[in-house]
């Protein structure tokens, strides 16, 4: 299938997916039947980058962090952590920004907007490609000076999104034991603060397993993320929660149902179709 049209057959089932489950949300939302609940939010990079769906603008993000904070539903990773841990209350249909791959937009472009709105958000960096530049990507990872600039905003937490990004249910165990401490080790000691989370590269069905999540535990992680769609509701296992992917050029009206629920169903393309996703390269 050609980029463009797979493009438009993508948009188009996230749309349709999105219509009618919005749909459901804001009749739920109307009668008053909503569970408490969280989300998190994926985004990659930012940037003009037409037909890059790992790509939002500055302007749409604005408008998406603007509307969470007006509405008082963002919520930082400690919220989140004492919401599964049912120490405390949330806001209904919560919001985690998160940030995959610590490319140099996470800086450049996302951090100047949280600080503007005071939102908080997590930054999920693979530890062995700190401050690489790899060929054919839109744009570098950045670097440790870079990373400890994020941190010091006292906005944005950093997470572990292993050492090589590469699947780690796609690797023997002791391989992904061990992507699992390198990377929390390295992070730690490089930006002198504790790394609490972890989101599993690529985080399509076949990249984590229980005994994955096992190894995470044992890593010392409090908490891990993987990326089939849904909500994050309490007594859910803490180291599967899964999470809302965020694309460029949707639109608010679409961020504002998304963000509340209505591509958590998107979960039954993740448990069906999820070895079509793996056509992709090994970093993305
Ligand atoms: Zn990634």
């Amino acid at each position: 299938v050609p980029p463009t049209l797979r493009w438009y057959i993508k948009k188009a089932s996230r749309k349709g997916v999105a219509t009618v489950y919005g749909a459901k949300v804001l009749l739920e939302r109307a009668v008053g039947l909503r569970a408490k609940c969280a989300r998190l939010l994926t985004y990659h990079r930012f940037g003009e980058s037409h037909g890059d769906a790992f790509c939002v603008s500055p302007h749409e993000f604005e408008r998406q962090v603007a509307m969470l904070a007006r509405q008082g539903r963002a919520v930082s990773l400690q919220d989140l952590i004492s919401h599964v841990s049912k120490e405390r209350e949330i806001p209904q249909d919560a919001c985690l920004i998160t940030i995959d791959d610590g490319m140099l937009s996470t800086l450049t472009h996302a951090l100047p907007i949280l600080e503007k709105w005071k939102v908080p958000a997590v930054a999920f960096v693979s530890s062995g490609l700190v401050g690489k530049s790899i060929p054919d990507m839109p744009e570098r990872y950045m670097g440790w000076d870079e990373l400890r600039q994020l941190i010091a905003s006292g906005l944005v937490e950093v997470g572990s999104h292993a050492h090589t990004h590469r699947s780690l249910g796609n690797m023997g165990l002791e391989d992904a034991r061990f992507e699992a401490r390198i990377s929390k080790e390295t992070l730690e000691e490089n930006l002198g603060v504790p790394i609490r989370c972890f989101a599993y590269p690529f985080g399509t069905k076949g990249d984590f397993s229980s005994a994955t999540d096992s190894a995470l535990r044992e890593a010392g992680y409090e908490i891990a993320f993987n990326s089939m769609h849904g909500a994050i509701r309490r007594d859910m296992p803490r180291f599967s929660l899964p999470r809302v992917k965020i694309e460029g050029g949707e639109g608010l009206l679409w961020f504002s149902l998304i963000s509340r629920g209505a591509l958590d169903a998107w979960r039954i393309v993740d448990n069906n179709l999820w070895r079509l996703q793996r056509v992709r390269k090994e970093v993305a």
